[in-house]
């Protein structure tokens, strides 16, 4: 059996597409463009093409985007002096500050002195708990992404055995909240997990988000399960540097019933849920 190849490009395309069409109608409704302020501090070369990509993203559908790259040895004050500055700008809809940031910058401070309504990572504590008590909120872009993912691709959640590999507050933690949203039965796995493998292998859905390079293995999936790699590890090949994801892809796929591949999975949706988030904020700031 050969999986389903759950096809993340594609699918934000088309997210992309309806989102590029709505904020047409919410320039043409209130005068102005959904707005993206996304902050970088230092020099890290992923984080800049990541940032530079967001910037990207915002163009294609017509939002208003400014960026801010502010040097490596920026103090935590001057950081929250410019989060706050965004805070009241209207013509700012949604505030991202580009983790991870530079050692003096304590991040959940930064996260936290973000306006709640405009924290489109979904990273403010009051985002968080209100994900987790079933309330309205912004929600962290890569698990709904998947959640976009699997509903796309017609994958059942009801009543599932959903195992999720990893357990950080960016990925594994609102992907618990997410699958119980959808009445799936959830079990977390992380580095202290005593055989993943059997964990792993009791997974309808199983979704790995742990930064190991391939390490998933193809006998670990359970014939049919729908397999969603949010790994993104490069490494060498023929001298060349390759993306791969958490899951041994290619053995892997000839067990699942659907799988995302990385690259062109989880990657594409990241971003694309950031713009859902900030054109949702906009809607809620000019309501
Ligand atoms: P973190 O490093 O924050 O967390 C990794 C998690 O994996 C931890 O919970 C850790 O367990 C667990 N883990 C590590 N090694 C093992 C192991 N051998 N067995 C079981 N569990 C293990 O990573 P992130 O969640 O930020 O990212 C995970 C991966 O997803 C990375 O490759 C990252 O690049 C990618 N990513 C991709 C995104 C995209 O848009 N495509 C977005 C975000 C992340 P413990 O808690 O016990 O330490």
């Amino acid at each position: 059996m050969t999986a389903t190849l759950i096809d993340g490009k594609a699918l934000a395309k088309k997210i992309r597409e309806r989102i590029r069409a709505e904020t047409l109608e919410f320039k043409d409704k209130h005068g102005r463009p959904p707005g993206l302020a996304v902050v970088l501090v230092g020099e890290d070369p992923a984080s800049k093409i990541y940032v530079r990509n967001k910037g990207r993203a915002c163009d294609e559908v017509g939002f208003f985007s400014r960026q801010e790259h502010l040097p490596t040895e920026t103090t935590q004050d001057d950081l929250l002096s410019l989060v706050k500055s965004f805070n009241k700008d209207d013509s700012i809809d949604g505030i991202l500050v580009q983790h991870p940031m530079p050692e003096q910058i304590d991040e959940l401070t930064v996260f936290r002195a973000i306006d709640p309504t405009k924290d489109v990572d979904g990273f403010h504590p009051v985002n968080v708990g209100n994900l987790c008590i079933g309330q309205e909120c912004l929600v962290s872009c890569t698990p709904s992404g998947v959640i976009e993912m699997l509903h796309e691709y017609g994958v059942e959640l009801l009543g599932k055995r959903a195992v999720i590999v990893g357990r950080s507050n960016i990925v594994g933690k609102p992907m618990i909240q997410l699958l119980l949203r959808e009445h799936a039965t959830v079990t977390v796995c992380h580095s202290r997990t005593q055989d993943l493998a059997r964990e792993c292998r009791n997974a309808d859905v199983l979704v790995v988000a742990i930064g190991r390079p391939q390490f998933v293995k193809g006998d670990w999936v359970k014939p049919g399960a729908a397999v969603i790699d949010v790994g993104t590890n490069f490494v060498e090949r023929n001298g060349k540097r390759v993306q791969v994801g958490d899951v041994d892809f290619e053995p892997a796929k000839e067990v699942a019933g659907w799988i995302s591949p990385s690259p062109g999975g989880v990657g594409p949706m990241t971003i694309t849920m950031l713009l859902v988030n900030t054109l949702r904020a906009a809607r809620w700031h000019t309501e």
